[in-house]
């Protein structure tokens, strides 16, 4: 067989990414190398997913321990591993039973059918209603889609699922007008992570948690990028102090493994009765037993407290950056979810900047349309983290030095 390149992606792939011309082959902690042998810092931490860097030793250890026992068995059989690791996410969160799947995206459509059919029996059809914010991101299932607040993608996917709003993010007055007695639910994201890093205000996640009270709506919280350590509480509705009704959960649940958890409070999860809704894969042992491993590794005083002293490390950085280049107009974030805001004169440059990011050996993405979003290993060391602001200075030298 003759050698894979890079080359080669265009001819077998669908071109639905447009990945960067390099071919990373291995990585250690926040570095990865390509085929050519040249190293990269990971800001991105495959997109807030590698929570412990690359091949952690405890995490290949757990993975090839579970490799060599007992890989998949079908829901017909629970596991050991799945249950461990549903004890953990229920005792350490507001949750009472979990479910699990293997994306972000399918835990926000199991959550999404969860909030329907609870109302549907609890109230009746009538009460179908959910409200979503503009730029939220959920995921790619058609119902999705269509509940995210990015019009472009469900553009021509059409008939979509229906009675769902969308309305300005942390915008009160909004919702105040809009929810009612027929609203289902409410979802969001305690920080918008696709749409540019955007905070929900304490004030307005309070205010929420109120109407949806009042209006026996459930309250979802799509932490599939904000959880599992992102901010430096296992989940960020715990730094809010305001508790949701379904939490989903995936990206750095499984430090890379693919692995979802959609979980609820016992009055709501009783609605998922056998057979109203299922998965082949969700609970697998080898998913799972990495989770349980993950879980144990980031749910510690050690990691916790690192996310907040590497968080002021990102944005001391970034702001001597923006000392010298006055190239952001906003360095904002939680944690080691951090975007670095464009000016809007340079926002046109984004991809141009990451682009060349890459060039000089540190991986960074984007979120919004001029936001360069950093979302690292929570345990990046801090000379991957000097390292990579050093090369960072020399890309950001080239546009505005
Ligand atoms: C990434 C992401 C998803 C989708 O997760 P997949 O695993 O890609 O399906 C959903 N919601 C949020 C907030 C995300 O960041």
């Amino acid at each position: 067989m003759t050698k894979i390149t890079r080359a080669d992606f265009e001819k077998y792939e669908m071109g639905i990414y447009v990945p960067a011309p390099i071919l990373p082959v291995s990585g250690k902690g926040s570095r990865f190398y390509d085929d050519a042998g040249r190293d990269y810092i990971d800001f991105a931490g495959g997109i807030a997913v590698n929570v412990m860097g690359h091949c952690h030793p405890e995490i290949v250890k757990a993975l090839t321990e579970q490799a060599n026992k007992l890989w998949h068995i079908s829901n017909y059989l629970c596991t050991e591993p799945a249950i461990k690791l549903a004890k953990y996410l229920v005792e350490n969160t507001f949750a009472d039973k979990v479910f699990f799947a293997n994306s972000g995206g399918e835990a926000n459509e199991a959550s999404l059918k969860l909030a329907r059919r609870y109302a549907y029996e609890k109230f009746g059809s009538e009460k179908s209603q959910i409200i979503s914010f503009q730029n939220s991101f959920h995921g790619r299932t058609l119902f999705d889609v269509t509940v995210g607040g990015q019009a472009k993608y469900r553009e021509g996917f059409g008939p979509l699922p229906g009675d769902i709003v969308h309305l300005e993010f942390n915008n009160l007055e909004a919702l105040k007008e809009t929810i009612s007695d027929k609203t289902c639910a409410v979802i969001l994201e305690p920080i918008q992570g696709e749409g540019g890093i955007i905070p929900a205000t304490k004030e307005f996640l309070t205010a929420v948690r109120e109407l949806c009270n009042k209006h026996n709506a459930l309250l979802i919280y799509d932490e599939v990028q904000t959880g599992f350590g992102r901010t430096g509480y296992l989940y960020a509705y715990q730094m809010y102090g305001v508790e949701p009704d379904i939490l989903t959960s995936a990206k750095g649940l499984g430090a890379g493994i693919p692995i979802a958890a959609m979980m609820a409070r016992d009055e709501v999860a009783k609605t998922f009765k056998p057979g109203v809704h299922g998965t082949t894969f969700g609970a697998n042992p080898l998913a799972t037993a990495v989770g349980c491993r993950s879980f144990e590794l980031v749910n510690t005083p050690e990691t916790l407290n690192g996310v907040k002293e590497k968080e002021l490390k990102f944005k001391a950085n970034y702001a001597a950056l923006n000392n010298k280049y006055h190239c952001f107009k906003d360095i904002r974030g939680v944690g080691l979810l951090i975007g670095a805001d464009l000016k809007d004169e340079y926002a046109d440059k984004l991809k141009e900047i990451t682009a060349e990011c890459l060039n000089q050996g540190v991986f960074v993405i984007t979120a919004g349309h001029s936001v360069i979003r950093n979302a690292p290993a929570l345990n990046i060391t801090d000379e991957e983290i000097a390292e990579g602001f050093a090369r960072l200075d020399k890309v950001l030298a080239k546009f505005f030095g």
